[in-house]
């Protein structure tokens, strides 16, 4: 653990807004206890879960059974994680966390007093018991995330593609808002396996993949269909726009230059595009596109066609 940056730092805004009475609810208290005690709770509490989110709150909950806080923020960014708990304070006190050399995060405990020595020092002492279930929470979390994306083109993969779809069709139908798909294919990719080998076909996806996710503005909405279909799920978004995000994406593979042996491949995509209809299952929005997917193929390829 580094040592606290010396914080005790005074944010004036939040200073300013605690004046003016911008307090927001504060935690339940709990009964206080002492160090040793706090650390045996906490070692037994931080081990009933594996969510980060959880753990974090849990550890901001119990630690003010000793040292009062206003705030807790913790940031782990290669895992895109950001949270807060508590409301706005003055000062704080900041920690890097490590467990040999493991990078876990960064730590922000904040109040609207100072901190003293002893208080540092406890606060110090209680992320002894915090560490190890952090690391674990974020070793989990990682392995959750990756066992739904698709490692060789680093797009969603099926399952969180159903997942997905199925959650934002909920949503779309409760907030009354369109949502579109995009099924695409690239166009005659058994040709470039046949004449480059697997392994150039392999790259060419991860290039054709690369650039879907560089068009779009939310690259999470981006999955793995099958071997050389991908499914983009455009949320809040017309039959109109989804006409024009697929015409993007349709002149961004064909503007892609993929040299093989020093030459441009030839790329491109044939899209098939559906929007929600009132009452349409998951499946049924899937069929439709699918079917006008199959008629830009038909149709000569390197086209987008609109489902019915
Ligand atoms: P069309 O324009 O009709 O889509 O023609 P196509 O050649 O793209 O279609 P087809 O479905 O006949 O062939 C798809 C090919 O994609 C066959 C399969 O070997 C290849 N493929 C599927 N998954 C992968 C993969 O992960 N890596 C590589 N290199 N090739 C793959
Ligand atoms: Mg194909
Ligand atoms: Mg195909």
């Amino acid at each position: 653990m580094a040592p606290p940056n010396r914080t005790n730092t005074i944010d004036f805004d939040a200073a300013k807004l605690q004046r003016l009475g911008f307090t927001g609810k504060r935690q339940p208290k709990l009964k206080p206890v002492s160090l040793a005690e706090l650390h045996r709770q906490l070692n037994l509490q931080l081990q009933t879960s594996l969510d980060v989110e959880r753990i974090v709150n849990l550890f901001f909950t119990e630690v003010q059974r000793l040292v009062s806080l206003d705030a807790l923020t913790y940031l782990h960014q290669s895992s895109d994680v950001r949270l807060e708990f508590g409301t706005l304070a003055s000062h704080s006190a900041g920690y890097r966390l490590s467990n040999e050399g493991e990078y876990l995060g960064e730590l922000i405990f904040r109040r609207n007093q100072r901190f003293d020595e002893q208080e540092l020092n406890q606060l110090e002492s209680l992320l002894s018991s915090l560490l190890f279930p952090l690391r674990n929470a974020l070793l989990y979390r990682a392995a959750v995330q990756s066992a739904l994306r698709d490692p060789l083109t680093d797009t969603g993969n099926r399952i969180a593609m159903e997942q997905t779809l199925q959650r934002e069709v909920d949503l779309a139908r409760r907030s009354l808002q369109p949502m579109s798909v995009l099924m695409l294919d690239i166009d005659h990719f058994k040709r470039i396996n046949d004449q480059y080998g697997h392994s150039t076909g392999d790259e060419v996806l991860k290039a054709v993949a690369t650039t879907l996710k560089g068009k779009l503005r939310n690259v999470d909405m981006v999955f793995r269909f099958g071997g050389e279909e991908f499914l983009v799920l455009l949320s809040g978004t017309c039959r109109e726009a989804a006409a024009m995000v697929g015409e993007r994406l349709r002149l961004g593979i064909l503007e892609l230059q993929y040299l093989v042996q020093g030459r441009p491949l030839d790329l491109s995509i044939s899209l098939g595009c559906a929007t929600l209809l009132p009452a349409e299952s998951v499946e049924s929005l899937l069929r439709r596109a699918d079917n006008a997917l199959y008629v830009a193929k038909r149709e000569g390829r390197n086209r987008l066609s609109m489902a019915g």
